[in-house]
């Protein structure tokens, strides 16, 4: 194992921004954190470089308690979000920076050089100034730097969020080939769920300074464990209903469910209804009139509204067939994900709970 997080708690005066938080980070692999702005992600990062230590728990590196331990004594390398390399400098010595505080010998220094230039792809580049350079290239530059003393573990928070949206794309595909090259541990922070998903072998996600779910990108979204992690997904409708006697009853109809009885919140994904003409015989389906279609190329966004009650429903589909306004159809959630409601908060399921989703086929 290379980083072990166990029972870390932050505090900034009276606030808690790290509550208790405990995660494996395996050599080789590359751990997305993601949670929205505030969650704790930096905090923890932070932590991890011996930036900034925590006030409870430990930290190890490949076994040793590195929790006290300041940067310099850290085999850690980092890359911010904003561009932190030195103005004054060019990329050669931008990059040669970490060896030259280490006092490499100059060829040494000059050779290691010469392989990141190579690897971020900007030979030719060696005696430009930052201001001389793309932000994609910059980000670049800021990679080798981090990458140039060999560290174990490389720490990235948010690197690409300033730039725009291609760029930002390449350099996410540019990331996993160049991890997947070169095998360094990767804990990489962002708040983009989208990015998150495509770079990582795993996902951590942050809420309010504690672990919601950790798990591969998959299982998070196949089967979220809380309320949170359902609704901060996105592209989920929810439901608004009751458990009564292994029964959650919304929209008219009774789905069987584990949970124990009270106010419950389904959340059913906009591509997991099926939309059919003729009443599904064998599972619960809501009659409903489609209100708006709209296409974005190969799928097709359907806004429903239950006959029953006039709930709003959106719903993913395949673009197979035309779909008319006015039309009424029943709409079968193929999956759904029921979370008990935390009183007074419905739709928030209770994050202590262990896992109390409810499926059903
Ligand atoms: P994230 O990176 O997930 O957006 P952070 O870890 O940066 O979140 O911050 C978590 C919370 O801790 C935020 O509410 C932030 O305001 C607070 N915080 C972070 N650093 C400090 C600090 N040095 N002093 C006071 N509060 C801080
Ligand atoms: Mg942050």
């Amino acid at each position: 194992m290379s980083i072990e997080i166990r029972n870390v708690t932050k505090r900034f005066g009276s606030f808690t921004a790290l509550d208790n938080v405990s995660l494996d980070v395996p050599t080789g692999q590359l751990v997305a954190l993601l949670g929205p702005s505030g969650s704790g992600k930096t905090t923890l990062l932070r932590a991890i470089a011996g930036l900034d230590p925590p006030d409870h728990g430990e930290i190890r590196d490949h076994g040793a308690d590195v929790t006290r331990l300041g940067t310099r004594d850290r085999n850690v390398g980092f890359v911010f979000q904003h561009f932190a390399l030195f103005p004054h400098l060019d990329v050669f010595e931008n990059i040669a920076f970490a060896l030259r505080v280490r006092k490499r010998p100059n060829a040494e220094v000059q050779e290691r050089v010469r392989e990141l230039v190579a690897l971020i792809q900007l030979e030719g580049m060696e005696h430009r100034r930052p201001a001389e350079l793309s932000g994609g290239q910059r980000q670049r530059v800021a990679l080798a730097r981090a990458l140039a003393a060999k560290p174990r573990v490389l720490l990235l928070d948010e690197p690409f969020s300033a730039l725009d949206a291609r760029v930002r794309h390449g350099l996410r595909r540019w990331l996993r080939k160049l991890h997947d090259e070169l095998g360094t541990t990767c804990v990489f922070v962002t708040h983009d769920q989208e990015e998150a998903f495509e770079l990582a072998d795993s996902v951590v996600i942050f809420h309010a300074g504690r672990v919601a779910q950790l798990g591969s990108p998959a299982e998070v979204f196949q089967t979220p464990a809380n309320a949170f992690v359902a609704d901060f997904l996105g592209g989920t409708n929810k439901l608004a209903g009751q458990v009564a006697r292994g029964q959650f009853h919304a929209g008219g109809q009774t789905w069987p469910q584990r949970l124990p009885d009270g106010p419950a919140t389904a959340f059913l994904r906009h591509g997991d209804i099926e939309l059919t003409a003729e009443r599904p015989t064998d599972r619960p389906a809501l009659a409903v009139r489609v209100t708006r279609v709209r296409s974005n190329g190969p799928r097709t966004q359907a806004e429903l509204r239950t006959l029953l009650d006039n709930l709003l429903l959106m719903a993913e589909l395949a673009q197979d067939r035309p779909l008319a306004v006015g039309t009424e159809l029943w709409a079968t959630p193929r999956k759904l994900h029921v979370f008990t409601d935390v009183p007074g908060e419905p739709g928030r399921g209770e994050m202590e709970e262990p896992v109390t989703w409810g499926e059903f086929i």
